[in-house]
């Protein structure tokens, strides 16, 4: 059975290099000196649950993490850090942007490696996992200002973590009084759904006032498998709230039919979505980019179609590390005292 809680010990094994790529006939023998090159400045991971989501070489689930060699190509505005991350960071492990909240990056591995991934050139890497005495200095950071109300434990990705380091860091944060909220980040419902044991889902749990909650990143319909199902029910049924966030990716999810199916399929799932992300800067991503008309033009679509507890909102992280803010659609013209609904219709408002 999928989901067990015991360990499984038939597990089968990630695909973490071009050599596993060309066995499992996901690319090309041919193309395996440019895939090399990628994969040497960038991690690899595909697991089982992922490589069976494929149906082609270039279906959406195939182009978010499959590498290509289109990512040997860095345009002249793509960056590095590309949010800056670094030159936010006070104390490692730490993101420090917003007054009231802060990251928390407790470890730099992922389950996959998603091609696009704003941060692809950072994670990866185990040594990125912060030892104990890092941990401390990351929390006495937060315990020490009083302002912080929200820590979001992101990475490389969180759910990584053995559940019994997950409960040991929600107590330490249920101790830090003036910290209301602990979010994580994951793509492991999806991309690694049977890591979501009961024993994972109660490392969560607490009998304290902290808020816990999961935002959970899915590009496509086709990523809520039966087992990532029942991944999202386990969290949701543990009293967990469930957002998500979505990456804005050509020949992905570049569609309001794709979109619609997705957020859609959320909802079914008890999970709220929460952001569209504009595509970042990230070296090597100009394949997956769209402009910021198409992705306005795309949630404009979406306003009339989809009930509006599966509309997120469609944001940008502006390069450098100015924050995040909503792209949404204008549909009030201050000029012309007008507002326009959602089948093109034009009404008058009064101004003042
Ligand atoms: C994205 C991000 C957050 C979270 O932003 P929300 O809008 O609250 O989801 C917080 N801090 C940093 C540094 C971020 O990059
Ligand atoms: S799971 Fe998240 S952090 Fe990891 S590679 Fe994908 S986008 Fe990046």
């Amino acid at each position: 059975m999928l989901m067990s809680s015991e360990p499984n010990l038939t597990r089968r094994r990630s695909l973490r290099n071009t050599a596993d790529l060309i066995e499992a006939g996901l690319v090309a023998p041919e193309g395996r000196i440019a895939l090399d090159q990628v994969a040497a400045r960038t991690a690899i991971a595909l697991t089982p649950a992922i490589v069976d989501l494929i149906q082609s070489g270039d279906d959406p689930i195939a182009r978010q993490f499959v590498p290509s060699a289109a990512e040997l190509h860095t345009a002249p505005e793509e960056r590095t850090d590309p949010i800056g991350d670094e030159a936010y960071s006070p104390v490692k492990g730490i993101v420090h942007r917003y007054p009231d909240r802060v990251l928390l990056k407790p470890i730099m591995v992922c389950p996959v490696y998603c091609r696009f991934c704003f941060r692809r050139e950072a994670v990866g890497d185990a040594d990125g996992t912060l030892t104990a005495a890092e941990m401390d200095a990351a929390l006495a950071y937060v315990a020490g200002r009083p302002e912080l109300r929200e820590i979001i434990v992101t990475g490389g990705d969180p759910f990584m973590l053995p559940p019994a380091r997950l409960a040991a860091l929600v107590a330490r944060v249920a101790n830090i009084p003036h910290v209301e909220v602990l979010r994580f980040h994951t793509r492991i419902p999806v991309a690694d759904p049977e890591r979501v044991t009961d024993a994972l889902a109660d490392a969560l749990k607490t009998e304290s006032e902290l808020a816990v909650w999961v935002s959970v990143h899915a590009n496509h319909a086709r990523e809520l498998s039966p087992a990532a199902r029942l991944a999202l029910r386990r969290l949701a049924d543990a009293g967990l709230p469930l957002v998500s966030q979505t990456v804005l990716l050509r020949g992905v999810n570049d569609s309001a039919d794709a979109l619609e199916d997705l957020f859609r399929a959320l909802v079914r799932n008890r999970v709220r979505p929460y952001y569209l992300h504009h595509p970042d800067l990230a070296r090597g991503t100009a394949h997956f980019r769209l402009s910021i008309a198409e992705g306005q033009a795309i949630m404009r679509a979406l306003r009339g179609r989809l009930t509006g507890i599966a509309q997120p909102t469609y944001v940008l992280d502006i390069p450098g590390g100015a924050g995040k803010v909503p792209l949404m659609p204008a549909w009030w013209d201050q000029e012309r005292g007008e507002v326009e609904d959602w089948q093109g219709g034009k009404h008058r408002y009064p101004p003042g």
